[in-house]
C-alpha cells in the first residue's frame, strides 16, 4: 500500500495486479445514481470507477476504496454470470457518464455497477474490506492482526 496514503497510487496497483487499467473519474453527483456510493462502469477491457466531486476526500477515498474492493473480490463475475439479477442500465448510466468519460466506448460497456447492483452481503464486504484498507493506511501502528487479515484479500505485499 502507498506510504503516504494516496488513493490514486492505490487504484493503479489494484489495476496492475488486475492487469486492467482503471480510469479514476470525479463526476457530478446527479449523474450518480446514489451520489454517497461509487458506480463501477466494466467495459471489455477496462475499468471505469467513478465517484461524486462534491465528496469531500475522506469520503472519496472510502467510495473508491469500496469499489476496489468489487473489483478485487470480483463481485462482477456473479452479476455477469447470471448468479442474480444484471442490474436494469438506467439511461442515465451510461448515455449520462458518457460525457464525462470521453475514452468510454458505450458499445464495449459489459455492466454498469452501483449499490443496487450488488447484495448486502457484498456491500458489506466491499465495505468491511475498504475500511480495513483506510484503517490500515491511516494508522502508523503496526497491528499484526489487521495486517495478516489484508495480506489475505489483497494479497502478501501490504506493507
Ligand atoms: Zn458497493
Amino acid at each position: 500500500m502507498p506510504e503516504p496514503w494516496d488513493s490514486h497510487q492505490f487504484v493503479e496497483q489494484v489495476a496492475r495486479a488486475r492487469g486492467r487499467r482503471i480510469h479514476l473519474s470525479a463526476v457530478p453527483a446527479e449523474v450518480m445514481d446514489d451520489k454517497t456510493c461509487g458506480l463501477w462502469v466494466n467495459a471489455d477491457s477496462e475499468d471505469y470507477l467513478l465517484y461524486s466531486e462534491d465528496s469531500p476526500a475522506w469520503h472519496a477515498d472510502l467510495v473508491i476504496c469500496h469499489e476496489l474492493s468489487h473489483m478485487l473480490f470480483e463481485h462482477d463475475l456473479e452479476v455477469t454470470t447470471g448468479q442474480q439479477p444484471a442490474p436494469a442500465r438506467q439511461p442515465t448510466d451510461v448515455d449520462g457518464l458518457a460525457a464525462f468519460l470521453p475514452d468510454l466506448d458505450p458499445d464495449a460497456v459489459r455492466s454498469v455497477l452501483g449499490r443496487s447492483g450488488f447484495t448486502a452481503r457484498r456491500e458489506f464486504e466491499a465495505e468491511y474490506l475498504a475500511t480495513l484498507i483506510l484503517d490500515r493506511a491511516t494508522s502508523s501502528g503496526n497491528d499484526s492482526r489487521q495486517t495478516r487479515m489484508l495480506s489475505t484479500f489483497l494479497g502478501a505485499d501490504t506493507r
